[in-house]
C-alpha cells in the first residue's frame, strides 16, 4: 500500500511567574535554551523554559503521553533533571514512534519584561536544532498585550505554541 503524509495541527500552552532573588545568584531566564540576562528568575521546579514546556505539551497533544506532570516532576525532583530540553526530548521520541515528525512551529509569547525582540533570532536558531526543523519552519512572535493580563503587568511569561505535525501512514 503507498504510504501518504498526514499533517496535523496541535496546541500546547504553558506560564510561570516571576521570583524575585535574594542573591544575584540564579537570576536570569532560559527561553527556547536561550539564556536571557533579567534581574528575576521563574518560580519552577526545572529550568523555567516556558517556551520549551508550551512545545513539549503541543506534541504531548498529539501523541497523547504527557510529560509534563508525572514524567517530568519524576526526572526533576527525584533524578535531579532540571533542563528542559530533556523533557522535549522524551515528547520528541514518542513523537518518532508515531511515524512522526515537526514540520512547523507558531509561538506566541506574552511578557511585559524582559524585552525579547533582541533573542528571537537566538532563539528560532535554537529551537531549529532541538526540534530538528529548519528555522524556516520556525516563527516566534512576542506581545506585551498592553499591559492587560499579568504577563503585560509583568509578572510572569506565557506562551503558546501551534505545531503543524507530519505523519507518514
Ligand atoms: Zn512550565
Amino acid at each position: 500500500m503507498e504510504s501518504k503524509e498526514l499533517f496535523f495541527s496541535t496546541i500546547g500552552q504553558d506560564s510561570h511567574r516571576f521570583l524575585d532573588s535574594t542573591t544575584t545568584e540564579g537570576v536570569g531566564i532560559i527561553l527556547g535554551g536561550v539564556s536571557i540576562p533579567f534581574e528575576k528568575k521563574m518560580d519552577a521546579n526545572s529550568d523555567g523554559d516556558v517556551v520549551l514546556h508550551a512545545i513539549t505539551n503541543a506534541i504531548s497533544g498529539f501523541t497523547c503521553r504527557n510529560i509534563l506532570g508525572a514524567i517530568a516532576d519524576e526526572l526533576c525532583l527525584v533524578q535531579g533533571n532540571k533542563d528542559s530540553s530533556l523533557y522535549l526530548r522524551i515528547a520528541l521520541e514518542n513523537l518518532s514512534k508515531l511515524n512522526a515528525k515537526v514540520a512547523h512551529v507558531s509561538i506566541s509569547i506574552e511578557c511585559k519584561r524582559p524585552k525579547l525582540s533582541p533573542y528571537i533570532e537566538e532563539m528560532r536558531l535554537s529551537l531549529a536544532n532541538l526540534l530538528g526543523v529548519d528555522g524556516n519552519h520556525i516563527g516566534i512572535t512576542a506581545t506585551t498585550g498592553e499591559g492587560l493580563t499579568s504577563f503585560g503587568k509583568g509578572e510572569g511569561i506565557q506562551v503558546l505554541a501551534i505545531l503543524t505535525i507530519c505523519q507518514i501512514q
